[in-house]
């Protein structure tokens, strides 16, 4: 790759900036298919064309709205491997309409047994992050494999086998290498050649990334998913491909390495041992409509909830822009402190999840909000005083501002299911690990724990998942599907669907516009994240007037969506236009 273009494809820093310097866009690149769809007999919106198509082909032969999903994940395993894949995990939300409900499947990864509190120190310090990452201790124990298995098993139609064929052939045939891919890898250049499977898979000889332009194939990894089409979860979690899990995680082979990387301690029983978990969705109402989320270990739907509940006090769509901005940046800030102090894996720490979804508590955390922004960090509320008993009091764990990677896809049917899944390995290029010989990246989540601290309640701890911000959301209305949206985005991703839902819930915008809104995150931090398109907006210079400090980051999330319109089936499909190059929407009968 010449330098020209690497300078183009250069990793972007979030850097502070005045008001006055704020201008132009996020960063744009080319479109990968149609961003919005609107028609009816089920519809798919993915990052991806090919993974959206695979949706869409699904749904044509009589799958269902779950058989669509996984065949989808099973392609962005395939064109999207820095941001998901096999070796990591996700929170699927679905709405089944025969049952008339809403479930979910935690398929979050799990820490190996032998790991405890103080698994990422080192004389008497927690390690930087970058040295936790970059390593086998990072690597949680996969659990998308069998996440996909239970869904299909349980709520689909088609077995594993034909959920993965289209990703097998992609993976063979190869797809062009664009910007946002050759860039991913770039930003992982200085690791990435530390480790020589991973360098071979990803790095042209000459060890820059793989060129724009080129075709990228996968054979080792359609070789990997034959191996689970042929054997079910056993051809991952036992065999050859557990084997080379666990050699990878725990000798990371590295030559020529410039950095140190340590050894996990995963073992085989990790693996066998691991199963995804059924769980109660969490839920509000909001302006009449009913909200369901992801419950913990994500702290996504109880964040968002709280949010929303503070925001049901106040008449948003009637207020001045730059006001209902100023409430939902307060009901965001309040909501993650108490997120901090209180999610984590609901097997190890027992969460107020009724007191944090209370009316109650949102009417006690309202009564902070005042015209002016509130100083961060503030301290937790109390939600033990509105029901439920919990593992007391956490201490606050400021948010950082690490922005991972993941990927978001939203599904529908004809039958009226509807799928809202994130699946992610956490960082872009996870732990950096590819798998010698089985062509797929080892996750990083594991540092989504709070390693840095020895009592908190999402503390490292065998066998725990690490809290997530995953918020996968599905809106019913009168007990039917409204409105699909989810985001990745690390802990942004919170803040990216509380926005969404208020911008069409409240602001009067539709979906498409609401996924174009120019985003600002504010998680109990002194200053907001801001793409500078928000700070480029006419409402911006009163937010700063009332006290509200903004740093710039290029992008905030890349959702998908799907907006149901009316009771004939008729949905409106919606992906990013810009963010991560643009995502793909398409519906099985385009309205005309
Ligand atoms: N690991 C993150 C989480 O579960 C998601 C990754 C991301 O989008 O950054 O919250």
């Amino acid at each position: 790759m010449n330098t020209r273009t690497r300078r183009a494809v250069a990793p972007l820093l979030a850097i502070t900036i005045s008001l006055a310097a704020a201008s132009g866009a996020a960063a744009s690149q080319p479109a990968t298919g149609p961003a919005t769809a609107t028609g009816s007999g089920g519809a798919a919106a993915t990052v991806d064309r090919h993974s959206t198509q695979a949706a869409i082909d699904a749904l044509r032969h009589g799958a269902n709205a779950v058989d669509a999903a996984v065949t989808a994940a099973a392609v962005l395993g395939v064109t999207e491997p820095f941001s998901s894949g096999i070796g990591g995990g996700g929170f699927m939300v679905m709405y089944d309409a025969r049952r008339r409900r809403v479930e979910t499947i935690d398929q979050r990864e799990r820490a190996p047994q032998a790991m405890g509190p103080d698994a990422f120190w080192e004389n008497g310090k927690p390690l930087a992050f970058k040295d936790a990452r970059y390593s086998g201790l990072s690597v949680g124990v996969p659990g998308t494999v069998r996440g996909w298995a239970t869904a299909l098993r349980q709520r689909g139609t088609i077995t594993l086998a034909q959920a993965l064929k289209p990703a097998i052939k992609l993976a063979r045939e190869g797809f062009v290498v664009d910007a946002t891919f050759a860039d991913q890898i770039n930003q992982n250049l200085d690791y990435f050649d530390d480790v020589p499977a991973t360098k071979a898979l990803y790095l042209d000889p000459d060890g820059t990334p793989l060129d724009v332009g080129t075709t990228f194939r996968n054979p080792d990894l359609a070789r990997t998913y034959e191996r689970i089409a042929k054997h079910g979860t056993a051809g991952f979690y036992k065999g050859p491909v557990a084997a080379a899990i666990l050699r990878a995680s725990r000798r990371p082979a590295v030559s020529a390495a410039n950095h140190t990387w340590r050894p996990g301690v995963m073992t085989q029983h990790d693996l066998r041992s691991y199963s995804p978990v059924w769980r109660k969705p969490t839920h509000v109402r909001y302006r009449g409509l009913d909200v369901f989320g992801m419950g913990p270990p994500s702290s996504g739907g109880s964040t968002v909830g709280e949010a929303l509940n503070i925001l049901s006090g106040y008449p948003l769509g009637s207020l001045p822009r730059e006001q209902s901005r100023h409430l939902v940046l307060e009901a965001s800030r309040l909501a993650f402190a108490d997120r901090g102090a209180y999610l984590a894996d609901p097997a190890y720490y027992r969460v107020p999840l009724q007191g944090l979804l209370s009316e109650g508590f949102a009417a006690s955390r309202r009564a902070l909000i005042g015209d002016h922004a509130l100083a961060s960090p503030i301290g937790p509320g109390n939600p033990y005083a509105f029901g439920g008993t919990g593992g007391g009091r956490g201490r606050l764990s400021a948010d950082t501002t690490r922005a991972g990677s993941t990927t978001h896809l939203s599904v529908s049917d004809r039958w009226g299911d509807v799928v809202s899944y994130t699946f992610t390995i956490e960082s872009t290029g996870g732990s950096g690990l590819l798998v010698p010989g089985y062509g797929f990246l080892l996750n990083n989540e594991l540092t989504d724990f709070d390693y840095d601290s020895l009592t908190k309640p999402n503390r490292v701890q065998g066998g725990k998942r690490p809290r997530s911000s995953i918020s996968p959301t599905i809106v019913l209305r009168h007990g039917r599907p409204w409105l699909t949206v989810g985001s990745p985005g690390g802990s942004m991703i919170i803040t990216t669907v509380l926005q969404l839902l208020t911008d069409r819930i409240d602001l009067g915008m539709t979906l498409p516009q609401a996924i174009a809104d120019p985003r600002a995150s504010q998680r109990n931090t002194p200053a907001t994240a801001a793409e500078p398109a928000f700070l480029a907006l006419p409402e911006t210079a009163a937010l700063s007037a009332r006290g509200h400090v903004f740093t710039t980051t290029p992008e905030i999330g890349a959702s998908t969506g799907i907006k149901f319109l009316g009771d004939k089936g008729e949905v409106l499909a919606a992906a990013e236009p810009v963010r991560r190059g643009g995502g793909s929407a398409m519906v099985l009968r385009p309205t005309r």
